[in-house]
């Protein structure tokens, strides 16, 4: 159907509120406060007593990085029961916009499991057995930080401690994804993440990558995505089909995963925002979800050049990265109109436009019903940017 037959465009939308990748000057204003009042209470202990470390953490880990980092791992140890999310951010941010770093003294989360996992393989590889026994590490602390020194000394990498995405991504060699169902890993609950490639993703030019309910209540997209996946993809085009990165948060029904994490503001790029309990909560620092994990893994894997990420309800096409130039075109044929909203942090969309400026990334806020006629326009949509971009 044609989008001159649309009734939604002229509709008035709603005021945008931050999804996908876009954010409001106040609420920048807004977080920049609640960042400042967090940096003022973070409270560091050393071994020999208690230090009272106040003012802004961003400028104390400039002046004395190796200290402010031990003493906040410290004090992360005293307070955090493992694998337990405290109810505000403790981890030192990365305060740069596009900020690279995953994971340094301090983080807690999926995130450090999973390079304590890397860790111990490439110390296995290298020395015959871990440097580490034990289980498995769910916090950063001054051990995991030499552990990392070394395998950035091993690898001619900067030896900053802080395993930033280069050192991660060097640490930990992305998932192979074969066509048909991949499982690329658990949610917090245990329920598989899984993603279906269509096509040959080792030959195939245009690698398309679809995102259908990465906030659970928000799964209207998903039989545009279930049509592309029974299709027969154009030569030289594969599908990477991501319908349900947030498994629990569908289940359940809720915009976040089952510890109430906005995953789509726990993306590299993360910083300190609402406290547990806000819709936009962004977890303990970068990648802190294992679904998280589980998306940057996948964007490794499938080295998409389109992204499309499927949200409700604010009626329009955002864009980031080379998605300008398609944008318009996604507008025309699915009946959304393009609204340009600025970036927002910790968003995948922020990070993709960053991490990988050359692809098209475009996110799909479809209304709440979706009508019959949008979903085929969607589907027509996808397969025009997915054939030509
Ligand atoms: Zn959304």
């Amino acid at each position: 159907m044609t989008p001159a037959r649309n009734p939604l465009i002229a509709a008035p939308t709603r005021r945008p509120t931050p999804d996908g990748p876009s954010r409001t000057r106040s609420q920048t204003r807004r977080d920049a406060s609640v960042a400042r009042r967090l940096a003022t209470v973070l409270t560091a202990v050393t071994s020999a007593g208690a230090l009272l470390v106040t003012g802004g953490a961003a400028q104390a880990a400039q002046a004395q990085p190796a200290q402010v980092a031990q003493s906040a791992s410290a004090a992360a140890a005293a307070t955090q029961p493992a694998q337990q999310a405290p109810s505000a951010p403790t981890a030192p941010a990365d305060t740069r916009v596009g900020g690279t770093t995953v994971a340094r003294a301090g983080s807690v989360g999926a995130i450090v499991s999973s390079i304590d996992r890397a860790l111990r393989a490439s110390e296995i590889r290298n020395f015959g057995k871990p440097t580490r026994t034990g289980a498995v590490a769910v916090h950063f602390g001054p051990q995991t930080q030499d552990r990392v020194k070394s395998f950035q000394r091993r690898n001619k990498l900067p030896v900053t401690g802080v395993v930033d995405e280069r050192t991660y991504n060097l640490l930990r060699p992305a998932t192979k994804l074969t066509r048909g169902l991949n499982t690329v890993g658990r949610s917090v609950q245990g329920r598989a993440i899984q993603v279906r490639v269509v096509g040959n993703l080792a030959t195939a030019k245009r690698r398309v990558l679809l995102m259908g309910c990465v906030h659970g209540n928000e799964c209207e997209g998903v039989p545009v995505l279930r049509s592309i996946a029974n299709s027969t993809p154009p030569a030289g085009v594969a599908y990477v089909i991501f319908t349900y990165p947030n498994p629990d948060g569908r289940t359940a029904g809720t915009r976040g995963n089952a510890r109430g994490v906005d995953l789509n503001r726990n993306a590299i790029g993360w910083q300190p925002a609402s406290a547990r309990g806000n819709p936009y909560y962004p977890g303990t620092g970068p990648l802190s979800e294992p679904e998280s994990v589980a998306i940057h893994d996948v964007f490794r894997a499938a080295r998409p050049t389109a992204f499309m990420s499927f949200h409700q309800a604010l009626r329009c096409i955002d864009f980031s990265g080379r998605g300008k130039q398609w944008a318009g075109t996604y507008a025309r044929i699915s009946g959304l109109p393009v609204k340009e909203l600025s970036a927002y942090r910790g968003s995948i969309g922020t990070w993709v436009g960053n991490r990988y400026p050359s692809m098209v990334s475009l996110t799909v806020e479809l209304p709440r019903p979706v009508p019959a006629w949008m979903i085929d326009s969607n589907i027509a949509a996808v397969k025009r940017v997915a054939t030509r971009h």
